[in-house]
């Protein structure tokens, strides 16, 4: 439902926490973060429920890094519950996703045929666990995520962060929209240009199709043919 990602200076659980606030607005039934450490390695905090819940989870089990991707979820593939909640994880990479994967079940059975062992009743699980597929089979995390959104179908919103890359992010917009916020040196991603108020009010919309790839001095877009493309940064207005 909501998406929230950081590249940044400092430690971004908290500003995340901040952003997926200004998300609740919509609607949601669980949250969860997702952050690389120093060493480059993927921990995640999930809770059901209210932002408190995770907020205090991450008082008593803190998630470390500089870079992080935030979700407040809307069930609708798989009940409301700890073990569906975002961010989706399969090896090295991890994923938050708004929307609707309408070929889940096919996706599902096919990477299963291929070993892979689902833990969730989510459409999103199939996301991460292509992408894994093409990371495993050599492919750079952009042929990754090209690879896999080649194979969906639907309407979504996604973000990628990838262990042992520290400072990559990429997101994809089909169907549901996506702000990209400029910082100094940092980056955000944001399910809407709200979400990253505090931080930034310059702000670069993704447009139908695109995907980006993010680092901490910038970010860029390509079309959904693969093309690089350039998508105006405009300045949104700030406010409380
Ligand atoms: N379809 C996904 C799920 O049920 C994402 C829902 C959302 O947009 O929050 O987990």
């Amino acid at each position: 439902c909501g998406i929230v990602g950081i590249l940044g200076t400092h430690q971004v659980a908290p500003l995340i926490l901040e952003s997926l606030k200004r998300l609740e607005y919509r609607g949601y039934d669980s949250a969860g973060i997702a952050t690389l450490d120093e060493a480059g390695h993927l921990g995640r905090r999930r809770a059901m429920g209210k932002l408190i819940a995770l907020s205090d989870l991450l008082v008593s089990d803190p998630a470390r890094g500089r870079i992080g991707i935030g979700h407040t979820r809307w069930a609708t593939h798989g009940a409301p519950s700890v073990r569906n909640a975002h961010p989706h994880q399969a090896g090295r990479v991890a994923v938050v996703h708004n929307g609707i994967i309408e070929n889940y079940r096919e996706l599902r059975a096919e990477l299963e045929a291929g070993g892979a062992a689902f833990e969730t009743d989510t459409d999103t699980e199939s996301v991460a666990r292509l992408c894994d597929r093409e990371l495993a089979a050599g492919a750079s995390p952009l042929q990754a995520v090209r690879a896999t959104l080649a194979r969906l179908k639907g309407a979504f919103a996604l973000a990628f962060i990838f262990e042992g890359e520290e400072d990559l992010m990429i997101v994809a917009r089909r169907g549901s929209p996506l702000a990209i916020g400029f910082g100094q040196g940092e980056m955000y991603v944001g399910s809407d240009a709200l979400a990253l108020a505090p931080m930034t009010t310059q702000i670069a919309y993704l447009e139908e199709g695109d995907h980006a790839e993010l680092t901490r001095t910038g970010v860029r877009f390509y079309d959904a043919n693969g093309t690089a493309v350039i998508r105006d940064i405009v300045m949104v207005p700030v406010e409380n």
